[in-house]
């Protein structure tokens, strides 16, 4: 490191186990940048001083992670358009003395979709209907989807529904009666443990089904998915299209994806909490 290397990072509470530094720091070797990325850990009571901060240390990128990616709105100058409608900002760049935020993590949703399937005029079920939902719904809706959201508490799903602009709501067991294209879970469902938001018999074999949920990485739904004939999709790859996209953002370089999806797995292998 020197006076010149660029110093990026995350914010999130508690910082223990994000992968995020091992492929951003992968990235920037990979490509020669002059740059390393930390996690900071920030407690929300300390989320205002950690932002304005940037300003102060000529910090010029700073990523979001829970529970941060709202509350971080009021400390910047400016919300892109795309980060305001989905309500969270994941990216803040530090540009011309300016804290501008901007979210990733629709694009990395779609992005990782888009490896199997081309979402534009499909059915989508979205399984959910906090943070992450907020952000697969209006990728999907950005890519021409027909999205339907389905949640435990069937109220959040319809008020998402009617603020995002997808075509209905309802809660999960609806699923038994739509035989979509897409299913993404993006209920917390399956997080380190093996149960599913979904019966498999919900799962139609000509589906794309994405778990958002990345840890464990083959989860009890992308099991039963395959087991019925689906292509599955793990979480992982809506994470390292973010991280992907959050890089081409600060360097202008495009990113080395492999290079990327292998340090989050060996970083996984290294720390698999
Ligand atoms: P969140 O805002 O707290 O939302 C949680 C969602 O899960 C809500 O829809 C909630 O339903 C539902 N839920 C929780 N427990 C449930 C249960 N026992 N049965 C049915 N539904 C249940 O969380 P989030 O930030 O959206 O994160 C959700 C998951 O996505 C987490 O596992 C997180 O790690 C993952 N994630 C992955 C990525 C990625 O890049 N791969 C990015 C962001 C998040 P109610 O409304 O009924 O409470």
């Amino acid at each position: 490191m020197s006076a010149n290397t660029m110093v990026c990072g995350i914010v999130l509470h508690p910082a223990g186990h994000t992968r995020s530094p091992a492929m951003h720091n992968a990235a920037f070797r990979a490509c020669g940048i002059d740059a390393t990325y930390h996690a900071f850990d920030v407690p929300p009571d300390r989320l205002g001083d950690a932002i304005t901060g940037m300003r102060g240390l000529g910090l010029r990128q700073l990523a979001v992670s829970i529970p941060h990616k709202t509350t971080v709105m009021a400390h910047l100058d400016r919300v892109d358009e795309r980060a305001a409608a989905i309500g969270a900002v994941n990216t803040v760049t530090l540009r011309e003395n300016k804290l501008e935020g901007a979210n990733t993590d629709w694009i990395g949703a779609l992005r990782a979709l888009e490896r199997e399937i081309d979402p534009k005029g499909r059915h989508a079920v979205v399984l959910g209907a906090g943070g992450a939902a907020r952000a697969v719904v209006y990728g999907l809706g950005q890519a021409g989807a027909l999205v339907s959201i389905l949640n435990r508490t069937e109220s959040r799903a319809r008020e998402l529904a009617n603020e995002l602009g997808a075509k209905e709501s309802g809660p999960l067991e609806a699923l038994a009666d739509l035989s979509p294209d897409i299913i993404v879970n993006t209920t917390s469902v399956g997080l380190g443990s093996d149960v599913s938001p979904a019966a498999p018999e919900w799962l139609p074999a000509h589906a794309v089904v994405m778990d958002a949920v990345y840890q464990p990485e083959n989860t009890r739904l992308l099991r039963d998915a395959t087991q019925r004939g689906a292509r599955a999709l793990p979480g992982k790859w809506m994470l390292v299209h973010q991280a992907a996209e959050q890089f081409r953002l600060w360097t202008d370089t495009d990113p080395p994806l492999d290079v990327m999806a292998q340090a989050f797995d060996a970083a996984g292998r290294d720390s698999p909490s």
